[in-house]
């Protein structure tokens, strides 16, 4: 199974880019990407649920820096000095906020077209 990886990352104070290895081009608020940070302070192992609320995460929070985790994903360290997330590749496409992205996620209902 064809699996992309970033060929380029970029860390800018309007949020994180992701260029991956198909040409996609990702982006990632910084306090969405923190918030859903799959660690076991933030989301109950056993039962899957999220223990931080958005309201938890510091409006100003951003990623400082950033490492990649064998060949499947990255770990970001935190402003806020949380560095226990690791975000895989698979999970970083799914939540990614680009206009393309959101499009292909947004229900499409009678009132849907824009
Ligand atoms: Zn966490
Ligand atoms: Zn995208």
């Amino acid at each position: 199974m064809f699996q992309p990886t970033p060929r380029d990352i970029k860390l800018l104070p309007d949020g994180i880019h992701i260029t991956w290895t198909d040409g996609h081009q990702s982006y990632h608020e910084h306090r969405a990407l923190r918030y859903q940070c799959g660690c076991a302070q933030c989301v109950n192992e056993m039962t899957g649920k999220r223990m931080i609320s958005l309201t938890d995460v510091a409006r100003d929070v951003e990623a400082l820096d950033y490492t990649t985790v064998g060949r499947y994903a990255l770990q970001f360290l935190w402003s806020d000095f949380h560095t226990t997330g690791i975000y895989p590749y698979t999970t970083l496409r799914m939540l990614c906020q680009c206009d393309l992205c959101r499009k292909a996620r947004a229900p499409v209902g009678p009132s849907g077209a824009a």
